[in-house]
């Protein structure tokens, strides 16, 4: 038996197959009419099980839409300065026009230097301060993969956002300042929560638009959620145990015979059963957030090699 919802669905499968088809048309022309095709390396340090998969799904959408992928693997016992030089090599490769470097990087090195060494220009994370600060006052440059394709979520689904009151719980670097920043270019009223906010449900309940990516299970129940509010919600959690399955899904067959046969299931920030008896509109987990963000660096990449051909 599947549950009965009342918020209506933001379909990120459909929004990212959407988002991957206008790249796959933006490479044919860029290709047809310069020549160029656009090339994506991601460097991966070590063996991590779920960055192989993550980078492993980045090679195969990319070389689905026709950008040309590489994988630069380096032990997991590289150096700070043996990872740099990768980085430096590919900076001067005319043929890769975005670098994505895999995080998180081994215990024992440093993310931030890293990031600082990417060209800006190939920077298809959107990571780079520049970027970071371009972002900011408002200049065109690559922007974080997951914000961004979220903007483009909301757009496909024709969510107004001018004039609304758009609350944000999260402040990382990756996900909720750059996403803060989009939605008040989108002249939405922003607040931003996070950790130290106090009162938080009264505030969240206050927003038309309800971001979280609070990186905690179920965290935003019902009385964070203004009635009918849409409502995107960023997290990836795993539900391993019935118990706390049926408390986060009821019923739902498909879920609970995830956890028995498959020993998990997904969910996300946000209670999946009470946001769906009280939000407008609510992204699924799976099939919300997490096909867009991809699909962003997929378009990032694409921009990033047009820019090279008009400069
Ligand atoms: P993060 O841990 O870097 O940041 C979490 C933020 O939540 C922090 O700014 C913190 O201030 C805030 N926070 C933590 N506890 C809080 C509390 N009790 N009350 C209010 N705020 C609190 O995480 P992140 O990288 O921003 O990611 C957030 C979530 O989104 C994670 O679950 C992550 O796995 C997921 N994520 C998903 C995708 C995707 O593609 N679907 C991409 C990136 C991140």
């Amino acid at each position: 038996m599947t549950l009965e919802t009342t918020a209506r669905l933001l379909d990120g499968r459909a929004t990212a197959r959407a988002m991957r088809e206008a790249v796959a048309r933006g490479c044919a022309e860029l290709q047809q009419r310069s020549g160029v095709v656009p090339g994506l390396a991601v460097v991966l340090v070590g063996q991590d099980p779920a960055s192989e998969i993550y980078v492993r799904n980045k090679h195969r959408a990319a070389t689905k839409v026709g950008i040309r992928s590489q994988i630069e693997r380096l032990p997991a016992a590289t150096d700070d300065a043996e990872l740099l030089a990768s980085v430096a090599r590919l900076n001067a490769d005319a043929a890769v026009h975005g670098i994505l470097v895999q995080l998180p990087l081994p215990d024992h090195m440093d993310e931030r230097p890293v990031i600082e060494a990417v060209d800006p220009a190939k920077d298809v994370d959107g990571f780079h301060p520049l970027n970071a600060g371009r972002l900011l006052i408002g200049l065109p440059g690559p922007v974080s993969c997951t914000p961004a394709g979220i903007i483009e979520l909301l757009r496909f689904h024709k969510i107004a956002l001018a004039g609304r009151h758009a609350v944000v719980i999260g402040r990382s670097n990756i996900v909720g300042k750059p996403m803060a920043v989009l939605l008040l270019r989108e002249n939405c009223t922003v607040t931003i929560c996070h950790s130290r906010t106090t009162d938080l449900p009264r505030i969240a309940a206050q927003a038309d638009i309800l971001i979280a990516a609070v990186g905690r299970m179920a965290f935003v129940t019902s009385e964070f959620i203004k009635p009918r509010a849409v409502v995107v919600d960023v997290g990836i959690h795993r539900v391993e145990d019935e118990q706390t399955c049926r408390g986060l899904y009821g019923d739902d067959a498909d879920r609970l015979r995830a956890v028995r046969e498959r020993g998990s299931t997904l969910v996300g920030d946000v209670h999946p059963l009470q946001a769906r008896e009280r939000a407008g509109w609510l992204t699924p987990v799976p099939g919300g957030v997490g096909p867009l963000t991809i699909a962003q660096l997929l378009s990032n990449t694409l921009l990033a090699a047009e820019r090279t051909t008009r400069s």
